[in-house]
């Protein structure tokens, strides 16, 4: 089946850029938000901006949703895609969910015979903006072929991850080890810092022994080591400590339901949660540095 139109439901800080590539790409785009001016911040990359779901998703080969949590996720699937989309159209999730949310979106979905991918990104918005997301997906692999252009024109990966829902597993164990290391990097910084270890010499030890990762090479919470790290350019994001938090909750979720303890992940939640409630929700995750301070 070869895609022409696709539909895109959310045009908000990821979905906006996504749709963009996506018209550039050459596909028909067509948009809704519930927001008028986040649609036509993008009308002039040539997306067709629409009044209400259905006109957007009216003869779509594709409808493809980025949307804030599993609410608005099961609303517009429940609502809108499941009563007025084709049957013969494939439904995209590109929102970060709860697995369960997720899960139960593809049994309803499957049950409505329509073919369905959890598809959550890493990359945040540079990695939108620049068609560079990486995709986790979860689906059959006929669906997965059928997406695949679309996923080229918006990313530099895509990683099969298993069967409805694991694309959103895959993503919240990412990003539950992304929470824990970042609080590593910025306590050994601290340290580096009342024993009087430069950190300049830190970072370049530690990037070329054991202590190398994302958190430290990529998003060093210690302005100007790294140019383009968040914390660099004041802790303006990259990926704020309110995503941060949420996907550390859906991890803790998945982690009581299947009847485990995540002691390291349930104490990050705690810092990145009083990073929120300190009035940081929208800095960088990075600036989790700043709650490391003197004990005694
Ligand atoms: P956002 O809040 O900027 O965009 C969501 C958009 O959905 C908004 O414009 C909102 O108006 C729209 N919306 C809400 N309900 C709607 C409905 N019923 N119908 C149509 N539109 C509706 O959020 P975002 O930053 O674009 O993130 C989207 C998803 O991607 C989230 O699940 C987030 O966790 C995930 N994510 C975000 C980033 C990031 O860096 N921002 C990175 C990775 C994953």
């Amino acid at each position: 089946m070869k895609i022409k139109k696709i539909a895109v439901i959310g045009t908000g800080n990821m979905g906006a850029p996504m749709a963009t590539n996506l018209a550039k790409a050459g596909f028909d785009v067509s948009v809704f938000d519930i927001v008028e001016r986040k649609m036509l911040a993008i009308a002039e990359y040539g997306v067709t901006v629409c009044e209400n779901h259905q006109q957007a998703i009216s003869n779509a080969d594709i409808v493809w949703t980025m949307l804030p949590t599993g609410i608005e996720v099961g609303d517009v699937f429940n609502n809108q895609l499941f009563k007025y989309c084709n049957k013969s159209c494939l439904l995209v999730d590109s929102s970060t969910i709860d697995l369960n949310d997720a899960r139960e979106i593809h049994k309803v979905a499957a049950r409505n015979g329509f073919n369905m991918l959890d598809a959550p990104v890493s990359g945040g918005t540079v990695g939108a903006h620049n068609g560079a997301l990486s995709f986790m997906v979860g689906g059959d692999t006929k669906s997965l072929t059928i997406a695949q252009p679309a996923f080229e024109a918006m990313g530099k990966t895509m990683v099969h991850c298993g069967e409805g829902g694991m694309g959103q597993a895959a993503k919240m164990c990412n990003n539950l080890m992304l929470g824990i290391q970042m609080i590593s990097v910025a306590e050994g910084f601290r340290l580096a810092q009342e024993v009087g270890l430069n950190e300049q010499t830190l970072f370049n030890v530690a990037t070329a022994s054991s202590g190398d990762c994302f958190a430290l090479r990529t998003f060093c919470p210690i302005p100007d080591l790294v140019k383009t790290a968040p914390s660099t350019n004041g802790f303006k994001p990259g990926f704020s400590s309110q995503l941060m938090l949420k996907d550390l909750s859906l991890a803790l979720n998945a982690a009581n339901a299947a009847g485990i303890d995540l002691p390291f992940g349930a104490n990050a939640a705690e810092q990145y949660g009083a990073l929120v409630e300190s009035g940081d929700a929208g800095m960088d995750f990075s600036s989790v540095i700043k709650l490391i301070t003197k004990g005694h």
